[in-house]
Parts: C-alpha cells; sequence; structure tokens
C-alpha cells in the first residue's frame, strides 16, 4: 500500500489530543477526551490466584488503572473468574484484561470473566506452516477463516460488555500478512486493520488497537500508519501505546519515553503500558511521569496548529551541512558544560562553556535562541551565509518538543542546512522523572531524525552526573548513534518460568561492552523467539532454569541449565568472531 494518500499531522504547534472512538472498560472508560490511563501487567504464575491478586494490588496501589495476566490456556482463563471475584472482594474494581496468544477457545472463556481481552492478530487463528506464497484467492480463504473463528468471541463480547484490544507485534506477524508486507510497519498495521473490519461487519466496535515493537521507530510509524488507516476508514478506535522488551534500568525507562511521547506530542495515544525487565509495579511511576505531561496540557493549547512538514511515514535524518565534528554525515554528539565527564565510559564530545559574548570557538561560531521569534531575518542570514554556524536550540524546563519541532520547521520550510544542537535545561531532582523527561523531548526529536547533537544540562548535582550518559542512552534508544550493546528484554509474565531479572543482569555484565551487538534475554518460547525482532542473540527462556540459545532466528542451544547459559552465551558470541575483550 502506498503512503501518500495517508495523512498523519505531525505538529510543531497547537497541541491537541486526536478524537477517538470511546470505550467502556469496565466503568473507567478510554478514547474520547477521557485522561490518557495507564496500566500493566501482572508477572506471576496466572494459576497461583494468591500471588497474583497480592501483585495486581500492589499495581493498583502503585496508579495501575488497568491491570493485565496472561491466559495462555484455559486453564488459566478459567481462573481469571477466582482471581476476579478475589480482587473485588479485596475491595478494588479496576478492570482486568486478558492477554492470549494461540487461543481463541482461552479468549473466549477469558471475556466472559474480564472487562476486556487482548488478542494479537498475528496468531490468533494462523499458525507457521512455512507457506510463504498467497494467491489472492488463498488470503481472502485465510480473511474468512479469521473471520469464521472471530464470531464466538465477538458475541460473547457483545453479551458481556467485554472490550478487545487487537494488538500488533512487530516480529510476531502471521506468514499470510509477511508474504505481502514482510516484517514491516505497515505488515503491522494492516493486520490490524484486517481484524478491525471483520469486526465492524459484525456490529463490534468495542475496540482498541496497539503497534508495538523494540525499536521505537517501528512502534512510531506502525502507529501512525494505523491511526491514517483508522481515519481512512472512517472511526479512529482508541491507541494503546508501548515500547515492547525495552529493558531495564536507565535505558529502558529513556527508550519508554522515546517511543510514547514521539505519538502523545502528537496527540496520539489513550493508555500506556511502560514494559520493564523489573516488578510490574515498577512500570507506574515511569507511566505516569509520562502521562502528566499530557493530561495536565489536556487540550490546554490554544495556540494554532502548525504541521511539521516532514513524512510521518519514513524516517529520514534531516540533511545538514557539517562544521567540524557537527552536522553532515557525523555522528549526533554529545555536549557537556562538565569539564570533567561524567564518568571513563561515557566521555562527551565537546565540553563548551559559552557565554552571551563568546560563541566563536573555531571552528564553530555558536548560535543561541531561547525562542523561535528569535530566528530574525539577522540570524536566519547568518545561518545561511556563516558555513561555521552551528544553531544551538535553547530550552527551558518547560518548553516541549513541539517548541523545538517550531524551530525545525521554520528551518526546513526556508531550506537552510544548519546543524542543531538542541538543549535543555533541567529543574527536576527526581531522577526519574528526569530520564522520563529528557527521553521524551529529545527522543521525540531524534526518532524523527531531527537534531545534530544534545547538550542536557540540570540545577539538580546528582542529576548533573548522570548527564551524559543519559545523552547516550537517547542516542542509542532512537538508534541514532550506537555506544553499547542493544538489550532487548521482556518485561516477563504469568508464561516467564526463571528469574529473567537476574538473567538480564547476568547477561548485561557479560556482554555490556560489545557496542553494536544486539541481545535479546525473553521470558517464553512461545513468543520470545519472534519479539526478539532483529536481535543478534537470543537468550530465551525455556522451561524450569532451562534456557535456549538463538543466533538471530536460528535455535543453537536447546534446554541448556540455566547456571552455564550465560557462559555458553559467551562462547557463542566468540565462536561466531564477534566477541572483544573489555579493554580493547
Ligand atoms: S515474551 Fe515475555 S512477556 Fe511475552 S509472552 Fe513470553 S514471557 Fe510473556
Amino acid at each position: 500500500m502506498n503512503t501518500t494518500d495517508l495523512k498523519f499531522e505531525l505538529l510543531a504547534a497547537g497541541y491537541r489530543r486526536i478524537s477517538t472512538h470511546e470505550v467502556n472498560i469496565g466503568g473507567v472508560a478510554l478514547g474520547g477526551l477521557n485522561p490518557i490511563r495507564i496500566q500493566s501487567m501482572t508477572n506471576t504464575d496466572t494459576l497461583n490466584t494468591k500471588a497474583t491478586i497480592e501483585q495486581s494490588i500492589r499495581m493498583i496501589e502503585a496508579g495501575c488503572e488497568y491491570v493485565r495476566i496472561t491466559a495462555p490456556g484455559i486453564k488459566e482463563a478459567e481462573n481469571l473468574k477466582a482471581i476476579r471475584v478475589g480482587l473485588r472482594k479485596a475491595g478494588y474494581q479496576t478492570p482486568l484484561i486478558a492477554d492470549i496468544h494461540y487461543n481463541p477457545k482461552a479468549a473466549e472463556i477469558a471475556a466472559q470473566y474480564v472487562e476486556k481481552v487482548r488478542i494479537n492478530p498475528g496468531n490468533y487463528t494462523d499458525r507457521k506452516t512455512g507457506k510463504l506464497d498467497f494467491s489472492d484467492v488463498e488470503y481472502q480463504n485465510e480473511i474468512e477463516k479469521i473471520r469464521e473463528r472471530l464470531k464466538p468471541l465477538i458475541e460473547i463480547c457483545k453479551l458481556n460488555g467485554t472490550a478487545m484490544r487487537i494488538g500488533s507485534n512487530h516480529g510476531s506477524l502471521s506468514e499470510r500478512i509477511m508474504s505481502r508486507y514482510g516484517d514491516t510497519p505497515m505488515g503491522m498495521a494492516i493486520a490490524a486493520m484486517e481484524f478491525i473490519t471483520i469486526c465492524e461487519d459484525l456490529g463490534f466496535q468495542n475496540l482498541i488497537v496497539s503497534m508495538k515493537a523494540s525499536n521505537p521507530r517501528v512502534m512510531v510509524e506502525a502507529t501512525r500508519l494505523i491511526v491514517a488507516l483508522m481515519n481512512a476508514n472512517g472511526t479512529c478506535y482508541p491507541l494503546h501505546l508501548g515500547v515492547t522488551e525495552a529493558g531495564d534500568a536507565a535505558e529502558g525507562r529513556v527508550k519508554s519515553a522515546a517511543g510514547i511521547c514521539c505519538l502523545l506530542e502528537d496527540g496520539v495515544g489513550d493508555t500506556i503500558r511502560v514494559s520493564l525487565t523489573e516488578d510490574p509495579e515498577k512500570e507506574l511511576p515511569v507511566a505516569k511521569h509520562i502521562v502528566d505531561r499530557y493530561n495536565n496540557r489536556l487540550n490546554s493549547d490554544s495556540s494554532e496548529k502548525v504541521i511539521l512538514s516532514i513524512n510521518p511515514f519514513s524516517f529520514s535524518k534531516r540533511l545538514t551541512r557539517s562544521c567540524g565534528i557537527i552536522g553532515g554525515p557525523n555522528l549526533p554528539v554529545v555536549i557537556s558544560s562538565q569539564p570533567e565527564p561524567d564518568n571513563t565510559t561515557f566521555k562527551p564530545d565537546l565540553v563548551l562553556n559559552l557565554s552571551k559574548t563568546e560563541n566563536s570557538i573555531p571552528p564553530y561560531t555558536f548560535i543561541s535562541i531561547t525562542q523561535p521569534a528569535l530566528l530574525s531575518e539577522g540570524v536566519l542570514t547568518q545561518l545561511m551565509t556563516n558555513p561555521n554556524s552551528v544553531l544551538i536550540a535553547e530550552g527551558k524546563d518547560d518548553q516541549t518538543p513541539l517548541w523545538y519541532r517550531s524551530i525545525f520547521n521554520e528551518l526546513i520550510k526556508l531550506n537552510i542546512n544548519v546543524p542543531v544542537l538542541l538543549k535543555k535545561i533541567y529543574e527536576t531532582k527526581n531522577p526519574e522523572a528526569f530520564l522520563v523527561q529528557s527521553g521524551a523531548d529529545m527522543g521525540t526529536l531524534f526518532a524523527d531524525g531531527l537534531g545534530d547533537g544534545i547538550w542536557l544540562e540540570s540545577t539538580d548535582p546528582l542529576i548533573k552526573k548522570r548527564l551524559v550518559e543519559t545523552t547516550f542512552s537517547i542516542l542509542q534508544a532512537t538508534r541514532s548513534r550506537i555506544s553499547q550493546t542493544e538489550f532487548i528484554s521482556c518485561p516477563s509474565c504469568g508464561r516467564t518460568l526463571y528469574n529473567i531479572q537476574d538473567a538480564l543482569a547476568k547477561v548485561k555484565a557479560a556482554t555490556r561492552h560489545l557496542k553494536g551487538l544486539k541481545v535479546a534475554v525473553m521470558g517464553c518460547v512461545v513468543n520470545g523467539p519472534g519479539e526478539m525482532a532483529d536481535a543478534d542473540y537470543g537468550y530465551v527462556g525455556s522451561g524450569k532454569g532451562k534456557v535456549n540459545l538463538y543466533r538471530g532466528k536460528e535455535l543453537v542451544l536447546k534446554n541448556i541449565e540455566e547456571e552455564q547459559a550465560v557462559e555458553q552465551l559467551v562462547d557463542l558470541i566468540k565462536g561466531d568472531g564477534k566477541w572483544v575483550d573489555v579493554k580493547s
């Protein structure tokens, strides 16, 4: 499908939520102009009623507005009833969501007990058979099979007032979709549209849609495509946003904020889930930092809407001229005003201390602006005529990505290819809020190829020590500059049979220095191998204390003991000639 007929507005001013179809989920309405809701998912065994109820309560107490629970089989789906009863007895009315893969029967059972079911269009009915080509007739026959298989679920949902999320994941698309679109953002969006069409034909519109990927750029592009396709179709259903397998710690927070906020800035997104390889209750403060940025400015922006003139559906870095190590083909630079680097691993490319009068440091002439309106005729002429000029867009704490986009919009309109450094001074004293805010601000811009460098500042002494490291994380999260190993790890769920948090820590400790390599740590063999996307190596739980190791999508070692798995992963990487010693 050609994207030239599709429309998606990237805002450069005039923030507004896009209007979506409102869906009632157990009395907590989603979409329309309701606040952006936050949700998370349990990682206990769904058959362990007590543990699942206790964890759900911890999540609800931390701010979770919908609790999602995996139901891999019929027994787990049946047990959702007991979990629901237990939670209600304990005084918690929070709506529950069943997470279903591969098992329509489990979905039909769960839909009777919970307020929403999530199904994956890639595996609801389709199975892997190795078929690579589908004639038009075969393709249509497959759609008819899906229609027949969805009918009973839709009837149960109608009867019980249950909502349904159609959740496409990068890496788990059907062979039918792959045969036409590949594992692409368009494939993810079309897969969901096919299910939406069937639901609408059957008179069911209690729908929510999501497009998830571990790569924020893929997730952003797929979500923009599905919004454009739904709008063209007449009804835009509420959007659930999330970066899957985002990992843990600072990297997981920055990556999640970059992907999710890149869409929220354009008013897209009605509920979010931050997926971290940590206890689920730790995801909720991060999610709250994110939604607070938008729920607090909900339609409060009365300024005129301005559209950024770049292609929303295809990533391309803004082309700039180079000056020294900034702009042109150079990697985005990391700037610091502190003479001493944060630590020995992460060093800034340039240490700058500019005053109002001294902004010329050969070969650079730095021109700072603190408001888009300061792009006066004189400044624009200087940017155009001085080949050494570098623009610094210097925002204060309350300036949003749209503020920076409005500067880029002016430069793009006037065809000025000056390199731009994005500078921002943060006032928060909360380290987690800082990670979210900086990931959201800078990640949003770099996910769209805007910016030639980042310069973060903080008024807090502790945060000051992490500025350079955070900047490298933002560039890595948006795949703008790879400086360390890329870790992809799932948050785990009731399918996980080993301690994934410990495993991730061990894998990170052993392989963190392998710059550019992508290593996945996944909780189960059912979805793990598919959803680790483009990882070079996969460490995937295959049973109690057992691990499978993958090279790309190829299963190399099966059911090895967890105690030896990290060592064997290192041996595998060494055997492939991709190992480097820490100090080399
Ligand atoms: S990959 Fe992880 S989160 Fe996804 S189903 Fe498996 S264990 Fe659960």
